[in-house]
């Protein structure tokens, strides 16, 4: 049978669609088949509520996209993505009135943080100079040759520390180790486990060197732009087509999957070998999120000052709280005082909402497959800190963990980030080898999430993956 397509991708998530750029731009024809009726996956954007308010449906606050060493390759803003920088990018309030602040500037950053200033800028200076080779470093497999071995050991031994050891052995104080304890909580391990605090120190880096920026319009402007950029390059997108079996694509020479390895398990049927089967169906997931998006008639009403100015707030207290909720979600426990986190993108960006009035997103962490309804609980911790808040309610659109994996079978039992990110899973994503986007499969390569280097939108999974097939297959 002649080929009709050098590549096809399933899925147009940012990984999907990073593929497929990647492919297109070294001269192959790719088509990419979406299940969905939109495209863009994690990225995307939709009036949920009422006219007029434009809510992220996934994806809000984007760190890793804006520090993408792929991303920085392409001319996205040509095809319309802007970044905002909120004037704060991370506030976490404490029921004192305070919050403590992840500002751009480190030493701004550390200044506020009292008497923990000098740990604080003694851990994170460095880092966040070193930002561009790090980000190099992990944003691909962990199996490689370190090309910059000095950064990545002053990242590599701290970020291998639980959580808690690190924040309590190096800050003094409540603001400093709260601060530290949400950033690394995006872990979704809990704060006592290995490797938890490299995700403080990758988000808490990159707050410093390129911002917690939100896009312009909306996070579906990040899909659109990789997108229009792909028709630019020639490929093509298909939507409302779900890939249930290898057999029924079009011929091609090379297929990338951007789909979880369970759902790799049950497309590919019984073409995979025993063992690479069964690895991929010991693959675990993350717990999952309840995620609610509201319409409000007027902005939150923060008792902390900077609350106002942040585009992110964690909402979870102290450290010891935020450790307490965060074993009880991995112990498959609905926590009381959920860790909530928030985003308020229509104070920076007017074209999320009408005049006046805004939206939020939030999300807060539950036991995986979870289907209980907690937005009671989550809005008595928005409440907490900003009292007040129910009143300014003018509409809400909830997801329970289970109806996030209905809207994207990648997102199994509301894992939003392609798979536990446990010390084993981070080095086999989802199996041990340099190469993990390589399937027994000739041809075949998984270019999701679930592979390195893991969750986020910054589309370093399907730039690595294609760079395989380009490699293997299409050279
Ligand atoms: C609620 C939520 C909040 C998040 N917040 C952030 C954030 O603020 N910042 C951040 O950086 N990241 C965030 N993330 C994570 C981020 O969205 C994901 O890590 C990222 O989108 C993963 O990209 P991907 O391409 O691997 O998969 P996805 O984005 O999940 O895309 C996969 C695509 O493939 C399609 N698909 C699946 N199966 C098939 C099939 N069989 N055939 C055809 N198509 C198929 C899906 O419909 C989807 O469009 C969030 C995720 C969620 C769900």
């Amino acid at each position: 049978m002649s080929i009709e397509y050098d590549a096809v991708v399933a899925g147009s998530g940012p990984n999907g669609l990073a593929a497929a750029i990647t492919l297109a731009r070294a001269a192959y024809s790719v088509l990419v088949l979406e299940a969905n009726s939109t495209i863009g996956g994690g990225a995307r954007s939709a009036e949920l509520t009422l006219p007029g308010f434009v809510h992220d449906v996934c994806s809000a606050v984007h760190p890793l996209a804006a520090g993408s060493p792929f991303f920085k390759t392409l001319p996205l803003e040509r095809f319309g993505l802007t970044w905002i920088q909120p004037e704060i990018p991370l506030a976490h309030p404490l029921d004192d009135g305070t919050a403590a602040c992840l500002h751009r500037d480190v030493d701004l950053t550390a200044d506020s943080l009292g008497a923990d200033a000098r740990a604080y800028r003694r851990l994170m200076k460095p880092l966040a100079r070193d930002w561009e080779k790090l980000a190099t470093e992990f944003l691909q497999p962990m199996l490689h040759l370190p090309r910059h071995p000095i950064a990545l050991a002053r990242f590599g031994i701290p970020g291998l520390c639980p959580s808690t050891l690190l924040a309590k052995s190096l800050f003094k104080r409540e603001p400093a180790r709260a601060l530290f304890a949400g950033i690394a909580a995006h872990s979704f391990l809990p704060l006592e486990a290995p490797v938890s605090s490299a995700f403080a120190l990758v988000l808490g880096t990159a707050g410093h060197a390129v911002g917690w920026p939100i896009p312009s319009g909306g996070s579906q402007t990040i899909a659109n732009a990789l997108a229009d950029h792909l028709a630019k390059l020639g490929g093509k997108i298909e939507i409302n087509h779900c890939v249930e079996n290898l057999d029924d694509l079009p011929k091609s020479r090379a297929v990338l999957l951007d789909v979880s390895p369970w759902q790799f398990v049950r497309i590919a049927g019984s073409k995979l070998p025993a063992r690479y089967r069964r690895g991929l169906e010991n693959f675990r997931h993350a717990p999952g999120i309840f995620k609610t998006d509201y319409a409000l008639s007027a902005p939150l009403p923060w008792r902390a000052e900077a609350c106002k100015c942040a585009g992110t707030i964690h909402l979870g207290g102290t450290l010891d709280e935020i450790a307490h909720v965060e074993r009880q979600v991995a112990r498959g426990e609905i926590p009381e005082r959920p860790f909530v986190l928030v985003a308020q993108q229509s104070l920076f960006d007017e074209t999320r909402a009408p005049r006046g009035q805004h939206t939020l997103w939030a999300y807060c962490h539950v036991p995986f497959g979870c289907k209980v309804d907690v937005s009671a609980r989550m809005e008595a911790q928005i409440e907490r800190f900003a009292p007040g808040f129910r009143d300014c309610i003018l509409a809400r659109h909830a997801l329970n963990a289970v109806d996030l994996e209905k809207s994207n079978s990648n997102l199994a039992g509301g894992d939003i980030s392609g798979g536990a990110t446990n010390f084993a899973q981070l080095i086999a994503r989802p199996i041990l080898s340099p190469t993990p986007y390589r399937t027994p499969l000739p041809g075949v390569y998984l270019c999701s999430a679930s592979t390195p280097p893991g969750g986020g939108v910054h589309g370093m999974c399907g730039y690595h993956a294609a760079r395989a097939a380009l490699k293997q297959i299409l050279s």
